[in-house]
């Protein structure tokens, strides 16, 4: 099968989240089944283009009908981890990819809606015919409803779209404006309320409500969290969409790139060990320490990695870190945010436990230091409020770190108490609470650490028994290619 992702963001090069894990895991694990997948992405000015090996022009003068008239683009090649990228160069006075930064832009709808026009565009011109486009979140949405309303009849009349919903968070409720950008001339059609008009905001379009009426199939990234879209306000309005289009929609459990998260073989940490010689995970304990200069001592590490957003259950983390200051235990956070009243919280946060032998806070985005808290700590906590599937913890339980978890969404369908699941005993593998409270996280935490402390000989079983898991791509890679396969002959 031949493949086309359409994505903002692809990882290691363009990486903000787990979207970008996503599409460069399953692309890869794609490939290694032997199909061929290309990516095409924006050319961000600030992506790590040292990522990229063999950058050069693919196609030199794409000319991208927009608003009215055209802009010309530059398409560029190269490969990203044994990816296949496309990086589109768009040549105008709007920037849309030259802004230092990826997202946060009060034209982001406008920039987002052109990386999908010009992706579509670059197919036709490039005579590039994939079985399958596959989209992901509200930045590529524009996709399916362009592929099917303009490119079928242009040229692209047997490709097949499947789209993900990483966030219902962020849907791309915007303002016709945009349909006119693209060529999409009928306001009053599209935007009526049975097609993209948003069911919140009346005067408003809704991208991703678009990709679920046009696309083929419709994904969000973890089972459980299929149905609270559904069932439950975290749709955050599309519910009803959902409803009526059920029979193509599901939920697929997003894999973890085996390769960038292994402790056997990952260049990050000091010292490999797996399931067998977890006992070495204590020399990446000991450089974490070095490293942020946290004190030495029978304390066990207690982290958080992840994006600042509110969605994380900031108040819980925050709580969660006095708590375990309290418990005579350590904390350590990487966060990176791109909201500044909450970036400047943080900081603030920091400011204040400076020089805390027993806590560091990182505030920032940093691959490098996230493998070696990865495999350095000995509990991570997840407090989110919702959480789609969630990378963050099943990175943890592959380097043998317990995940503390609210249970909720890919939470849910991936951490199994270590009291309370039905799970036979072997097959569990964490801490989990429900209630997005100081109870609720305490009541987790605190057994925990209990577990660490009275326990150790168990704790270190639970942590053996989540790196037995396996939350590779090999099972998802299958779904999705038993859902393109599925579409392809519709
Ligand atoms: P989300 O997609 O909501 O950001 P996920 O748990 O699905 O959350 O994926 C988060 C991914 O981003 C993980 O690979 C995590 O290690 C990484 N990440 C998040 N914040 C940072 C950071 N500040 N520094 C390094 N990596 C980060």
């Amino acid at each position: 099968m031949y493949v086309v992702m359409i994505t903002s963001e692809c990882a290691p090069v363009a990486k903000v989240g787990g979207l970008a894990d996503v599409v460069s895991g399953l692309s890869r694990e794609l490939q290694i089944r032997g199909h061929a997948v290309e990516i095409i992405l924006p050319k961000y000015d600030c992506m790590r283009s040292e990522e990229i090996w063999g950058l050069q022009v693919s196609y030199h003068d794409l000319w991208v009908p927009w608003d009215g008239g055209a802009i010309r683009c530059t398409v560029w090649f190269g490969f990203v981890h044994g990816n296949k990228c496309f990086f589109i160069e768009p040549h105008s006075w709007q920037s849309f990819f030259s802004r230092g930064t990826y997202y946060g832009f009060w034209d982001d709808p406008l920039r987002f809606a052109f990386l999908s026009k010009a992706a579509l565009e670059f197919l036709l011109k490039a005579n590039k015919r994939p079985d399958i486009i596959h989209t992901h979140d509200w930045h590529t949405a524009l996709v399916p409803v362009l592929l099917f309303e303009t490119y079928a009849a242009a040229g692209l009349p047997h490709q097949r779209v499947c789209h993900t919903i990483h966030n219902f968070a962020h849907q791309g409720v915007t303002g016709t404006h945009v349909l006119h950008a693209v060529g999409l001339d009928r306001p009053a059609y599209y935007g009526a309320p049975d097609r993209m008009g948003d069911d919140l905001d009346h005067h408003a379009i809704n991208l991703t409500k678009g990709a679920i009426l046009y696309a083929n199939f419709v994904t969000t990234v973890s089972p459980h969290h299929a149905w609270e879209v559904r069932f439950t306000d975290l749709g955050c309005g599309l519910g009803n969409t959902l409803h009526r289009h059920q029979d193509k929609f599901g939920g697929v459990l997003n894999g973890l790139d085996y390769e960038t998260w292994n402790p056997e073989i990952d260049p990050n940490i000091p010292q490999h060990y797996n399931a067998g010689s977890i006992d070495k995970k204590a020399v990446a304990t000991q450089a974490l320490r070095d490293r942020l200069r946290l004190r030495a001592g029978e304390r066990p590490i207690v982290c958080y990695v992840g994006r600042l957003d509110a969605q994380k259950g900031l108040h819980l983390i925050r709580h969660a870190l006095f708590q375990v200051l309290a418990n005579e235990a350590q904390f350590v956070l990487l966060g990176s945010g791109s909201q500044h009243g909450i970036n400047e919280d943080f900081w603030h946060l920091k400011r204040r436990l400076e020089g805390n032998p027993d806590c560091h806070l990182e505030i920032g985005y940093n691959e490098e230091l996230a493998h070696l808290i990865y495999a350095g700590a000995d509990i991570l906590i997840m407090p989110s409020l919702f959480e789609p599937c969630g990378l963050t913890q099943m990175i943890a339980l592959r380097y043998g770190t317990v995940p503390v978890v609210r249970s909720v969404g890919g939470l849910q369908d991936t951490v199994f108490d270590w009291d309370f699941s039905e799970l036979p005993l072997a097959q569990r593998n964490g801490f989990v609470f429900e209630h997005p409270d100081h109870q609720g996280i305490d009541s987790a935490l605190d057994r925990a650490l209990g577990l660490w402390r009275n326990e150790p000989a168990l704790f270190r079983q639970l942590a053996v028994q989540g790196m037995a898991y396996d939350y590779s791509w090999n099972r998802p890679g299958q779904s999705y290619l038993d859902i393109y396969e599925f579409i392809r002959h519709k």
